[in-house]
């Protein structure tokens, strides 16, 4: 398929995903329409396609760099709507990982800029500068299947859902590319069954979680922190997270792992918030107001479909986003990692192969394997979840606990765990020989000060 802007691309699903995708598309086809079934506010707010809006949505400091290159001036515009903005500023942030809070205090080197906005701000911001492309167009129209030509083997358009449309002569769309950013739920893999090709093969992770949240407004002043996460771990099955969005208030997010229910009540969360919080941050949470009603989610699975495992894939269709792989929230980086196969795409589209889905989904495995495979060790060695798994995660997960535990009271490693996490600098979490002997000396110096004042006591 040439890059002559000749031809016509369509996006099922008006989400993080589809956004980027029809963004980067708009550079390369003439036409590029993107279909959603759910109905898509003019301001921001909730959608019923999107529940986890609901909850805590962190936004990583890498994700917010490539959404602002993908739109630029996103950013500025954000903090100009209220969004906060954390440049440099880690006093803003409690960060407790796997039983460890980050000692990062005012020590760090290198900038670092975080950005706090909700779900459906983000969203908001995103979808009416995609509208304001020229040659995109987002419909409010869901999508019944692709069109499949057998004799071709390729994907030549979408049937759109005949209740959605005026008559059944608009139900066909034709396009040499579409793009399936339906999220988690695609129907992907049942499609290429019926049309004779093999189901991608899928890496799981049985995470059980389960989500409780609750907006919360907290009287001014009592909390300089504007990111709270305090994750779970082997010893305490349940987190909590608080983020402080651009409308005042907080969200509070409860929840639990490896299926352990999350406190459901407000003063059951501030229960919680007592035992694994800092102090002043769990009283200004009981000094706080609850708004509306506490929002519920279960997210059992952790699933990659390995698309760059299949020998056969019809041409003229590609999966994207979390179609592809979605990944236990509680880590935060969804829409990051769509950003990411956001450059994936552009970079392929640019190289003018014609076979953009093989290289593609080959792209999007290199960019996913390093994050997947931090997350599943998290998940299986620090969090309990089931299932079989590399003999090498066990040893891989210990160095990583006592990584972060040294990480507790040496910046220089909480600093680069930060970075990492928020998956600036590489998207791999394998710290340098130097670091890892830093790590072990500092360990070593904590065990000798307190054998000592053992000794002494
Ligand atoms: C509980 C939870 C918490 C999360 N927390 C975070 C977080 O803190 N940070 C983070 O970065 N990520 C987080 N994520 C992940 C993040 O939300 C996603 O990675 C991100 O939204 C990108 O997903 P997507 O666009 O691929 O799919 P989705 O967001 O699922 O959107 C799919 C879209 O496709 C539409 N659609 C589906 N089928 C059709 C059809 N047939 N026709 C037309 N339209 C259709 C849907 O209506 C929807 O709008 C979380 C996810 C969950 C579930």
């Amino acid at each position: 398929m040439g890059r002559t802007k000749e031809q016509d691309a369509v996006v099922i699903g008006a989400s993080i995903a589809g956004l980027c995708a029809a963004r980067v598309l708009s550079d390369h086809y003439r036409q590029v329409i993107v279909f959603e079934r759910d109905e898509l506010p003019s301001a921001p707010a909730q959608r019923a396609a999107v529940p986890q809006g609901r909850h805590v949505h962190l936004l990583m400091a890498r994700g917010a760099a490539e959404f602002d290159g993908l739109f630029p001036g996103l950013l500025d515009d954000m903090v100009a709507a209220g969004v906060p903005m954390l440049e440099n500023r880690p006093d803003c942030i409690h960060f407790g990982a796997a039983g460890h809070v980050l000692g990062t205090d005012h020590t760090l080197r290198n900038e670092f800029t975080a950005y706090v906005p909700s779900r459906p701000h983000l969203e908001w911001q995103i979808r009416r500068r995609v509208e304001a492309i020229p040659n995109v167009q987002i419909r409010h129209v869901g999508v019944a299947e692709p069109c499949y030509s057998p004799a071709e083997e390729r994907v030549t358009g979408v049937l759109l859902d005949a209740n959605d449309v005026e008559s059944a002569e608009d139900t066909a769309v034709p396009a040499d590319l579409v793009v399936d950013a339906t999220g988690r739920g695609t129907r992907l893999p049942v499609w290429l069954q019926q049309w004779g090709f093999e189901r991608p093969p899928e890496e799981t992770v049985d995470v059980g979680i389960g989500y409780a949240s609750q907006q919360v407004r907290i009287p001014a002043g009592l909390i300089e922190e504007k990111v709270v996460v305090a994750g779970a771990c082997r010893e305490q099955p349940l987190g909590l997270g608080m983020l402080y969005y651009e409308d005042h208030t907080w969200t509070v997010t409860t929840f639990g792992i490896a299926k352990v229910e999350p406190p459901q009540r407000f003063t059951e969360m501030c229960a919680l918030a007592d035992d694994i919080l800092p102090a002043h941050v769990s009283a200004a949470l009981r000094a706080g107001t609850p708004v509306g009603d506490v929002a519920f989610h279960k997210y059992p699975v952790s699933r990659w479909r390995r698309y760059d495992k299949l020998s056969r894939f019809p041409t003229g269709i590609i999966p994207f986003g979390d179609a592809v792989v979605s990944f236990n929230p509680t880590f935060g980086q969804g829409m990051t990692m769509s950003s990411i196969q956001a450059r994936n795409l552009r970079t392929v589209l640019e190289c003018g192969d014609s076979d953009i889905a093989t290289r593609l989904a080959k792209a999007t495995a290199k960019t996913t394997y390093p994050v997947w495979t931090m997350t599943a060790i998290g998940d299986q060695v620090l969090h309990l979840a089931p299932g079989p798994k590399p003999w090498w995660y066990g040893p891989v997960g210990g160095l990583f606990d006592q990584f972060l535990g040294a990480a507790e009271t040496d910046p220089v490693l909480a600093e680069w765990f930060l970075r990492r996490f928020s998956l600036l600098d590489s998207l791999y979490m394998v710290p340098s020989p130097t670091l890892v002997s830093r790590t072990v000396r500092h360990n070593m110096r904590l065990w000798w000060a307190q054998r000592a004042h053992a000794k002494a006591g």
